[in-house]
């Protein structure tokens, strides 16, 4: 028995695309540069990805580039950003929850004398959209917030954002971590005039080690790193061509099941959380209006979350207590406290995170083995 419920720290990749990754490793092997038949395969390839990654996001293909992974895209985006707007201002806004890969670049720039404002969340883990209105201001260059929150699934206005600048005057740009969020909830970089967006391959049943970045087109932005012009020279290095292949073929099938797959699981959420309340002491983190059906957040009072992970994995379940990116240190979770949680909910804290591979005996099977555990574990912890 195996239930794979840490979906938000990387997913299982889907047959199909593993299947076309070793077509393209046994088969692909040209350099995308290359001018001979090899090359020109594996350009052709490359591009055919682009196509349906720019058509899923309702965007240009020239609007998208290949990166390593959402971290170098969180990195890529914030910093030729504000290598461009840096003569305009040095004030930049996001949220006091974002994922290490935003969190730690803005904390480098705020060691070089740039002004960071750290948006608060509410006990739902959403920002005011009022407090963001008012700390917009003229030198303000870059706000940068995430879709979907890893670690409670919190959805963020980012519709809205674009609306308040033009408000205030501002010229200042908007980059959304999508990592979360893309396949996950509808999301209209166009509509919402997002003008960069991060994605990430093992989010979504896709290959580790390939992300996009997605820029609207006007805003020629300068590279970061410099090399052989790759990516139309805006992010040099030989293409990660089986990578690429895989993303291409993850998003076309997640594209095509969107609606299905996003129904179904969010039908599983509402089902998971009815059958929760059959445990006592337990808070819901990740409430349906506020949140991704994907992640589900809860605490589970006098237990510690890493001694209930350890019960679950022995039953065949696998959970997270915190986001894979800081489990592995011993600070407790800073979105949850961010939440305004005690410190025995943080402590208890367990993340669900769902996936269309799960089914509803699944989350029976998961409620057996979490009311059992809970109650073994609290008869030594509340004695
Ligand atoms: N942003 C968010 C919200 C994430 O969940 C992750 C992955 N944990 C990343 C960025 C980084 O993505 P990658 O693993 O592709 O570098």
């Amino acid at each position: 028995m195996e239930i794979y419920l840490d979906n938000c720290s990387t997913t299982r990749p889907r047959e199909e695309v593993i299947e076309e990754m070793v077509k393209a490793l046994r088969d692909e092997y040209g350099n995308p540069s290359s001018l001979h038949r090899l090359g020109l395969k594996a350009e052709k390839s490359i591009e055919h990805s682009r196509q349906v990654i720019a058509s899923a996001l309702r965007v240009s293909p020239d609007e998208v580039y290949f990166t390593s992974g959402a971290t170098e895209s969180n990195n890529l985006a914030i910093k030729s950003i504000i290598d461009k707007y840096s003569k305009f201002g040095k004030h930049i806004i996001t949220t006091s929850i974002e994922h290490p890969s935003v969190l730690n670049v803005m904390k480098k720039y705020e060691e070089r004398g740039y002004d960071v404002t750290y948006l608060k969340v509410d006990s739902n883990g959403v920002i005011s959209l009022e407090e963001l209105a008012n700390c917009i201001r003229e030198d303000t260059i870059l706000i940068s917030i995430m879709q979907v929150n890893n670690e409670v699934g919190s959805i963020q206005p980012t519709w809205k954002v674009k609306e308040l600048i033009k408000e205030k005057k501002s010229r200042a740009l908007l980059h959304v971590d999508g990592v979360q969020a893309f396949g996950k909830i509808p999301v209209k970089l166009k509509d919402w005039e997002i003008d960069a967006f991060s994605i990430s391959g093992h989010k979504l049943h896709g290959p580790k080690g390939i992300g996009v970045l997605y820029i609207n087109k006007d805003l020629k932005l300068s590279p970061v790193v410099y090399g052989g012009n790759q990516e139309r020279g805006f992010r040099s290095g030989t293409e990660n061509v089986p990578g690429i292949i895989g993303l291409g073929k993850a998003v076309e099938i997640m594209e095509k099941n969107f609606e299905v797959e996003q129904d179904l699981v969010r039908k599983l959420k509402l089902y998971f959380i009815d059958r929760l309340q059959e445990i006592d002491k337990i808070l819901i983190n990740s409430k349906d209006e506020y949140s991704s059906p994907y992640v589900l957040n809860v605490s589970f009072e006098y237990v510690r979350g890493e001694v209930l992970l350890h019960y679950l994995e022995n039953k065949g379940i696998y959970v997270s207590t915190t986001s894979a990116c800081s489990s592995k240190g011993s600070k407790k979770s800073q979105v949850l406290a961010e939440l305004g949680l005690t410190d025995r909910q943080i402590e208890g804290a367990i993340r669900f995170c769902l996936s269309y591979e799960i089914t509803k005996e699944d989350i029976d099977y998961t409620i057996d083995v979490l009311k059992d555990s809970v109650e073994e574990i609290r008869q030594i912890t509340m004695r």
